[in-house]
């Protein structure tokens, strides 16, 4: 999330002096300013009125994840310059982004004084396709992290190749995600003196999935995660902070790369201009809905766009698959794990629906391991979105509930702390953390936005005593204390006698202190699509299906019951790029 601030303030102001306001029919010229509430916060607009004309718009400050609300601005302006009206629908996917850049720019209009627009309500056009059939070597679908890795690396091994996307935007939830990402044997854990060793990830991820993931995929998981970090760093030049990494519940040493800025957003920001140099077309708002198989090899599929065009997409090679889980498909979730129902909110994107799942089971792949369905333990309670303020508890910080009481090691798995809380009176945690612990985990300073909307929506309070953090909440006031009095002592001796805390507990004797309410919503679906470690999909029998491969979250042999935090990405690139060079050799 960025923000952009342009230099109009001034500007704006000389030009709205020479607004005048007729009788009758009210003409307005100059530059208004307007703003309402997007996603993540205030989007303030800048609208050029001619006579009564929109001449343009401008955003000139925004939260908005940039790569995801970029090309949203972009069609809903030319929208509204071509039509004259702000009255437009919102973009699907996108609506919470798209209605607050529509409301800035009638809260615009509406201070110039002139209704500019009529009753009728106009959509965004979309973009049409030249030709309706056309034909690639590779053909990949979805655009998140797996997806990317795999068109690069097609591309590399000389195929032409394309990627589609079923939502305005590319990204996925890797684009959402913190992105960090677990590689053993890593350059800073090199820098910072960490002893690490494959063998070493390799057993933390089987015992993390309760030795349900496919014992020869996570070796060529942790075989390859270093290289893949390298391949991130040197050929897509994602940039990792150099002097820090975190260490999630149910790993033995600190081995997640952190990228700039803690969220996706660099990721597959690097990725779209690497794709852009490379030539790899990425068509938005085209949605995959069937897999061509003929003389049983996949050989292309079927889509639709928002156009409202049938199109064909002809693979010479191979398709991969790469839509992502299944967590914002209430129904599909259900049908895997009946306890996974419209009760939990999701931190996902509205487009990981499992279609790929349901395609590739349809072409005959075998699904496995589709009942494990995870939680992550720290979200808002009221959008259901994830905290990445809180990731502070990777340096210490502590959850209590309502009668001040820990309840849970807090870096423990997911599946257990989710748990945990939803055991605890009112179905929620309170994450407790200070200033010392701040200093190393720094996620305030990192997520401005986040903390700034928490803050406004009552659900993160910064305290100068603890008196003053457990009345905020309603929480037992002398319990809490008599827990932080303990905990400072459990720092002191560097044990944790209650619940043998892995990391290091920090002291929390020094005020201020901030606390953040918290509950579970789904996060991640380790099921899927059963692949071998060439990334094809494999059929009930375990044979090969030819023309088809899969890769990221869409596929079900790595993670077992639980994925541990940090491996979605190290499996979306492994075997993303494996899928692309593999595609590329056709068998
Ligand atoms: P991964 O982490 O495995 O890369 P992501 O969730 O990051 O998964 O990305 C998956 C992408 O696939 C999302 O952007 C999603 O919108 C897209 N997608 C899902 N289903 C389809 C489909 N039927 N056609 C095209 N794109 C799809």
């Amino acid at each position: 999330m960025k923000k952009i601030k342009l230099l109009v303030a001034s500007l704006t102001i000389s030009l709205m002096a020479s607004v005048f306001v007729g009788c009758g029919n009210k003409s307005a010229n100059g530059a208004y300013e307007g703003q309402a509430d997007g996603k993540h916060g205030a989007i303030k607009v800048q609208v050029q009125v001619d006579n009564n004309n929109i001449k343009d718009i401008k955003v000139i400050e925004t939260n908005e994840n940039e790569v995801l609300s970029e090309p949203v601005f972009t069609k809903l302006k030319n929208t509204m310059v071509c039509n004259n009206s702000s009255n437009v629908d919102a973009i699907s996917g996108s609506t919470e982004t798209s209605k607050g850049y529509i409301n800035a720019v009638q809260d615009a209009l509406k201070k110039a004084g002139v209704k500019i627009e009529g009753n009728k309500k106009y959509s965004v056009e979309h973009m049409k396709e030249e030709k309706t059939e056309q034909e690639y070597d590779v053909v990949v679908i979805g655009s998140g992290g797996a997806g990317f890795g795999a068109a690069l690396e097609a591309k590399n091994a000389g195929s032409s190749v394309v990627i589609l996307e079923k939502m305005p935007s590319i990204g996925g939830n890797t684009l959402i995600s913190g992105a960090e990402m677990n590689a053993p044997n890593n350059w800073v854990q090199k820098k910072l003196g960490i002893n690490d060793s494959i063998e070493k990830y390799y057993e933390d991820t089987v015992k993390g999935g309760d030795n349900k993931g496919v014992p020869n995929m996570i070796k060529e998981l942790a075989n390859n995660a270093e290289n893949a970090a390298e391949w991130l760093k040197d050929f897509v030049n994602v940039e990792f902070i150099e002097d820090q990494l975190f260490q999630f519940g149910g790993h033995s040493v600190k081995r997640a790369l952190i990228p700039k800025g803690h969220t996706g957003e660099e990721m597959m920001t690097k990725y779209k201009l690497k794709a852009d140099e490379m030539q790899i077309p990425v068509k938005l708002e085209t949605e995959v809905t069937d897999l061509i198989v003929e003389d049983g090899r996949v050989t292309g599929v079927k889509a639709k766009n928002t156009a409202g065009q049938d199109l064909t997409f002809k693979a010479k090679n191979g398709v991969i698959i790469a839509t992502g889980g299944f967590g914002s498909n209430v129904e599909m979730r259900k049908k895997y794990n009946p306890e996974y129902d419209e009760k939990y909110m999701t931190t996902d994107t509205p487009g990981t629906t499992g279609d790929g799942i349901v395609m590739a089971e349809k072409a005959g792949a075998k699904l496995m391991n589709m009942e494990y369905i995870q939680t992550y333990p720290i979200c808002n309670p009221k959008t259901g979105v994830i905290s990445l303020v809180a990731d502070s508890r990777f340096d210490g910080a502590i959850l209590v509930n309502q009668e001040g009481n820990r309840f849970v090691e807090e870096l423990q798995r997911r599946d257990v702390i989710s748990k945990a809380i939803l055991n605890q009176t009112n179905k929620c945690g309170y994450v407790l953390w200070n200033d010392d612990i701040e200093n190393i985990s720094k996620t305030i300073n990192t997520h401005k936005d986040e903390y700034a909307m928490l803050e406004k929506q009552g659900l993160l309070h910064k305290a100068d005593t603890l008196e003053d953090a457990a009345k905020f909440f309603n929480i037992d006031e002398s319990q809490l204390k008599k827990t932080v009095e303990k905990v400072n002592t459990f720092a002191k001796n560097g044990k944790d006698e209650d619940f043998n805390h892995r990391g290091k507990l920090v002291s929390l004797e020094k005020g201020p202190y901030y606390i953040e309410k918290a509950v579970p919503s789904i996060h991640h679906t380790m099921g899927g699509i059963v692949i071998d470690e060439k990334s094809r999909v494999l059929d009930v029998n375990n044979k090969v299906i030819p023309g088809l491969y899969a890769a990221g979250e869409v596929t079900g042999v790595i993670h077992g019951t639980n994925r541990l935090g940090g491996n979605a990405i190290t499996d979306i690139t492994v075997f993303g790029r494996v899928a692309g060079e593999s595609a590329s050799n056709k068998e």
